[in-house]
C-alpha cells in the first residue's frame, strides 16, 4: 500500500463539470505553475477500483470525504483538495481536460473508476453519468434502495467523453457521480451514498 500527501508544487465552487469554457487554466502544467493552494491525497492500494474526487476540498466541497468513505480501506483514491482562502474555482479543470499525472497514473491500472463531483443544484439527487452502464445501472439500484434519489444527467454532465478522466482505465468506460449540495452537507447522506457506491462495486470485483 502507498499512500501520499502532496502539499502544493512550485508555488467558488462550479455548478458543474461541464463548464470548461470557464475553467482559468487548460491544464496541471499550467495550474501547477501559478497556484499553489492545494493537496492532493492519494492513495494506491494496488487493487483494481480507483476513487476521485477530481475538484476536492473547497473547489467542491465534501467530495473529498465521499470519495474517501467509498474507498474506505479497500479501494485507491485519488483527491485534488482546493485551500485557497477564496476563489477555488481556479483550481478547476474540467474532467476531460483532467490531466494531473498522479490521477492518470492512478487510472490507468483501473479496471473501476468512479468520479465523485459536486453540482450546485437544491434537489437531493444523484446524477449519474459516464461510459460505465452496468456499473452506473448497479450503482443507480442501490442509491435507490437506499432512499437517495438519482436521475440521468443532462449532456453537459453526462461524463461521456471519452478523455473523461473517469473513462481513462483499462476499459475505457467509468461512472461520474454528480452530488448536489443538501448531500454532501449531510454526513448522515454521504455515509449512505458511500455505502451503496460500495455495494455496487462489490458486484463486480
Ligand atoms: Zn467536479
Amino acid at each position: 500500500m502507498l499512500c501520499v500527501r502532496y502539499l502544493g508544487f512550485s508555488k467558488s465552487e462550479r455548478r458543474s463539470t461541464g463548464r470548461n469554457d470557464i475553467d482559468k487554466y487548460t491544464c496541471f502544467k499550467e495550474l501547477k505553475q501559478c497556484e499553489n493552494d492545494f493537496v492532493l491525497d492519494i492513495c494506491d492500494r494496488r487493487t483494481s477500483v480507483t476513487i476521485l474526487a477530481p475538484h476536492g476540498g473547497m473547489i467542491e466541497p465534501h467530495t473529498t470525504e465521499i470519495a474517501r468513505l467509498i474507498a474506505g480501506d479497500t479501494y485507491n483514491y485519488f483527491c485534488f483538495n482546493g485551500r485557497k482562502e477564496g476563489n477555488n474555482s481556479d483550481l478547476h479543470i474540467t474532467s476531460h481536460r483532467y490531466d494531473e499525472e498522479h490521477a492518470v497514473a492512478l487510472v490507468k491500472q483501473s479496471l473501476i473508476v468512479v468520479a465523485v463531483h459536486g453540482c450546485t443544484i437544491l434537489e437531493p439527487t444523484v446524477f449519474l453519468g459516464g461510459l460505465d452502464s452496468c456499473l452506473k445501472d448497479e450503482i443507480a439500484a442501490e442509491l435507490t434502495a437506499a432512499d437517495i434519489a438519482v436521475d440521468q444527467p443532462g449532456s453537459a454532465h453526462s461524463g461521456t467523453h471519452r478523455n473523461n478522466i473517469c473513462n481513462r482505465g483499462v476499459t475505457g468506460k467509468g461512472v461520474q457521480m454528480e452530488c448536489p449540495r443538501p448531500l454532501r452537507d449531510s454526513p448522515d447522506d454521504r455515509v449512505k451514498i458511500a455505502a451503496a457506491v460500495r455495494r455496487a462495486i462489490s458486484k463486480f470485483t
